[in-house]
């Protein structure tokens, strides 16, 4: 497969990070966007040590004209964004009952909303070229539901929705849209969560333990290669089991 130009958003640690360190072992151009350059900076200082071409780009998901104009920077640098990863994401849990409307807004905004945005600016490039990878980081909650995390679990539902609809619009494009759902992952998102559920989880999970970052990128990198040029509108399940 040739280099490719590919965005990935939330890029700055976690499973994000892991999405750029696989997609340039595989050979492709990477742009990192979150909205603190400078833990951007860090990772692409890494990055451009070992060779490839990267660039570092600001980008608030929950404002769409952030978005906007951070993608624009980018075809302006490389030409075009052929895959594109929605990976940033936020949670901010709370019962329903006692929900406040910003919390259930700003996880929407950034979660779903801003993913949606991200797939807007780049599909007009994608279409002119006749090619494109799209993979949306959605989650196992969004597909067996999670109490506490109504918002986050819409948000990660809404995902899967999106991702199925935007790829019987663009098939015909020869662009691919594919979700990847992720189990219980070792990174600062889940870093809070206490011991004793930490081991339930790990206990309720068949093979026994919880998933590195490097789980989720290989299937990404698996989604957005040649060897997946049949598969779209599907939700890969990386999730140790938990959830079949
Ligand atoms: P993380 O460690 O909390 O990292 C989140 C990343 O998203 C950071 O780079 C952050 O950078 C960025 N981000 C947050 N809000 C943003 C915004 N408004 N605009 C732009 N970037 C933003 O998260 P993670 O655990 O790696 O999770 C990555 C994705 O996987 C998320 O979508 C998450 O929902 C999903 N997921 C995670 C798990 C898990 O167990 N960890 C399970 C299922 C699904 P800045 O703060 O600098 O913007």
């Amino acid at each position: 497969m040739g280099q490719r130009t590919a965005l990935i958003t939330g890029a700055s640690r976690g499973i994000g990070k892991a999405c750029v360190e696989a997609l340039a072992a595989a050979g492709h151009r990477v742009v990192l966007a979150a909205r603190s350059v400078e833990k951007l900076e860090a990772v692409a200082a890494e990055m451009r040590a070992s060779g490839p071409d990267t660039l570092v780009v600001e980008m608030d998901l929950s404002v769409s004209e952030s978005i906007v104009n951070g993608i624009a920077k980018v075809v302006k640098e490389f030409g075009r964004i052929e895959i594109l990863v929605n990976n940033a994401g936020i949670t901010k849990d709370g019962l329903a009952v006692r929900m406040r409307e910003e919390d259930w807004e700003a996880v929407l905004r950034t979660n779903l909303s801003g993913s949606f945005y991200a797939i807007q600016q780049v599909l007009p490039g994608m279409m002119r070229e006749r090619w494109g990878r799209i993979v949306n980081i959605s989650s196992v909650v969004g597909e067996m539901g999670n109490p506490g995390q109504a918002n986050y679990v819409a948000s990660k539902a809404g995902l899967i929705g999106l991702t199925k609809a935007i790829a019987k619009e663009v098939a015909s494009r020869n662009i691919t849209v594919n979700a990847v759902a992720p189990g219980f992952i070792e990174t600062d998102m889940t870093t809070g969560l206490k011991d004793e559920l930490k081991q339930r989880i790990i206990e309720e999970t068949p093979l026994k333990r919880m998933g590195t970052s490097q789980d989720i990128a290989n299937a990404v990198k698996f989604l957005v290669s040649d060897d997946a040029s049949f598969i779209t509108g599907h939700v890969l399940d990386v999730n140790g089991g938990i959830y079949m």
